[in-house]
């Protein structure tokens, strides 16, 4: 995860190698990767944040992988903008696991009909995406996706942040998505608890 990045973390994390990389803004993502998009050729962005139906063409044109498609609202302006574009997006469906009211993501109850109405509008739906309860413990939350996941035949996980990547692995995670683990302490002001 490269959002709230200095230029020179990507530029150094880029030459180690690593080439997937997540962000949660499409305006901040825009800034920091289209002109690296060019000079790398096989990058794979991937938005990681809440989208507003009104941003999604820009989302579409610079991210690979869209992990956030949470209401069927979304799902059909995807699929609009993907008609314009002529381009097919790879998305994640995003499952609330915790049913927390603030947080984005479709109910898990909901979700199977969510994949169904995105396979229906012709989006390559790839696998699923969660980001449990911070007060919670993650092992169930993970457990639960990878449920939804295997009775839609979908393979793709992306679950696990730098506090619990290592039990999302051992519960089956594809996809983890680490930022202060690689980067270092977040950017946020002195103030702020170190753990
Ligand atoms: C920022 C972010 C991450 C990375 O969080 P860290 O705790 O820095 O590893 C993972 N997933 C999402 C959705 C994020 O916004």
């Amino acid at each position: 995860m490269t959002k709230t990045q200095p230029p020179e973390a990507i530029d150094a994390i880029l030459a180690a190698g690593q080439r997937v990389f997540g962000e949660n803004r499409v305006q901040e993502a825009q800034a920091r990767w289209a002109g690296r998009r060019a000079a790398v050729a096989d990058l794979e962005l991937r938005l990681i944040g809440p989208l507003q139906t009104n941003k999604v063409p820009d989302a579409l044109a610079l991210f690979d992988v869209i992990e956030t498609l949470d209401r069927p609202r979304l799902a059909e302006a995807l699929a609009i903008a993907a008609g314009k574009a002529g381009k097919t997006p790879r998305v994640l469906v995003q499952v609330n696991t915790g049913a927390e009211p603030q947080k984005a993501g479709v109910l898990p109850e909901e979700a199977d009909a969510l994949i169904a109405l995105a396979r229906s509008l012709g989006l390559t739906v790839e696998g699923l995406m969660c980001i449990p309860p911070v007060d919670d413990a993650p092992d169930h939350h993970f457990v639960l996706l990878g449920d939804i996941a295997r009775r839609n035949g979908l393979d793709v996980l992306s679950m696990g942040m730098s506090g619990d990547y290592e039990t999302a692995i051992r519960l089956g995670a594809t996809h983890v998505r680490v930022g202060w683990a690689l980067f270092g302490e977040r950017n946020t002001p002195q103030t702020a608890s170190i753990d």
